[in-house]
């Protein structure tokens, strides 16, 4: 019987000279077999010779970052971290290396450079679609160059940084709707408020990339908190699991920029939450376009307001933990129509199921939610 190893490595910077594998799957096919085995590196080749001829196959991880057998992380909650760091209040962005250090078995410099290497994308996307997206199957068309003249000129209303905010976030969001390239950070559909803030503040004061990195690692680490208690997902929580969650690590984000303290990246966080608390997912014409450009436009204004708001000392009076909770509450009560369904809100206006209904992808094939939408109306 011949036989099949596939062996997936987890990390290319470790030397084949040990092996511990995580999992040992047998797969039993007509006339061979299949050893699949899972592990933080790939199995010795020393190891493979007495087995005979083998068709080997190592497989790379998709995701950056490697799982492994009894994987432990200093911390899962907003409480237990500040329980674990007491008084020394270590910036939240040396926290959040701490966890993905425990988390990926990285050092400080691969977690600095990986984020670095996603602030690099995200500039990418950020200057691509100001210079102008395009794509037939979308319901709004390329807007942020325009705003990107008009301010240029001085012909917006002075809104200091949150104007170029908006352009970095607009923009993104228009390279989503194309199908470009962007960082889903947390989500696809919420994809523009953290990066668009960051981005945008960092030129404006100046700071290099390293510093961007660091304040999207201060995000990411309120986004652990978030997705271990709950979750991301619209279809779950409604638009305050996305743009909710966007505007909380956003703002931690933003205060990790200005060299506050670990307190104030927190109180930002948590009061940048509850004022997202309740907001519904009605996607306009059933397209992740519209009321989410707006809604990535608000949880990034939101977020600077909660950052200058911390780091002046304002009180935020419910810790994060609970106010995810409490996020978590609301959408329990939520109806589904208002959780992605495109059955409620702006998603059943008449002017919505009419853009649906002109849309190419809806032209080509029944779509479903249109025909439920529409009967949800006249029920
Ligand atoms: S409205 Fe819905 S689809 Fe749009 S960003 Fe919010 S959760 Fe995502």
């Amino acid at each position: 019987m011949a036989a099949t190893l596939v062996a997936f490595r987890n990390d290319s910077a470790k030397a084949e000279t040990t092996f511990s594998e995580d999992k040992v799957i047998i797969h039993e096919l007509a006339d061979k077999q299949l050893t699949q085995v899972k592990a933080a590196t790939f199995v010795p080749s020393v190891l493979l010779v007495p087995l005979g001829p083998l068709s080997v196959k190592k497989l790379s991880p998709v995701l950056p970052v490697p799982s492994r057998k009894n994987l432990q992380v200093p911390f899962t909650s907003c409480a237990d971290m500040l329980a674990h760091d007491g008084a020394q209040n270590t910036p939240l962005w040396q926290l959040a290396i701490e966890y993905e250090r425990a988390r990926g078995n990285f050092t400080e410099e691969e977690v600095i450079a990986k984020m670095t290497d996603i602030v690099r994308i995200l500039r990418k996307s950020i200057a691509s679609g100001i210079a102008g997206t395009s794509y037939e199957d979308r319901v709004l068309h390329h807007q942020s160059g325009r705003f990107a003249e008009m301010m240029k000129a001085g012909r917006l209303l002075d809104g200091g940084a949150l104007n170029r905010i908006i352009l970095y976030v607009t923009s993104i969001m228009e390279v989503k709707s194309s199908m470009g390239v962007i960082v889903a950070a947390p989500t696809a559909g919420a994809c523009a408020a953290l990066p668009g803030a960051v981005i945008a503040m960092s030129e404006e004061m100046g700071k290099d990339e390293t510093e961007m990195a660091k304040a999207m690692l201060a995000a990411g680490l309120i986004g652990v908190f978030i997705a271990t208690r709950w979750t991301f997902a619209a279809e779950v929580g409604g638009c305050q699991a996305e743009g909710g969650s966007a505007a909380c690590m956003a703002a931690a984000a933003l205060v990790t920029l200005a060299d506050g303290t670990r307190d104030q990246a927190i109180a930002a966080a948590s009061m940048a939450f509850q004022s997202m608390l309740g907001l519904i997912c009605d996607p306009i014409a059933n397209r992740v376009e519209a009321p989410c450009l707006g809604k990535n436009v608000m949880a990034a204004s939101n977020a600077l307001s909660c950052a200058n708001m911390a780091l002046a000392g304002y009180d935020p009076l419910i810790p994060l933990d609970e106010v995810i909770d409490a996020a978590k509450a609301v959408s329990e009560r939520m109806p589904r129509e208002h959780r992605c369904t495109s059955l409620g809100g702006l998603a059943v206006t008449p002017t919505s199921l009419e853009i649906e209904k002109r849309q190419p992808r809806s032209r080509r094939q029944s779509h479903a939610p249109a025909a439920d939408a529409a009967a949800h109306r006249s029920r």
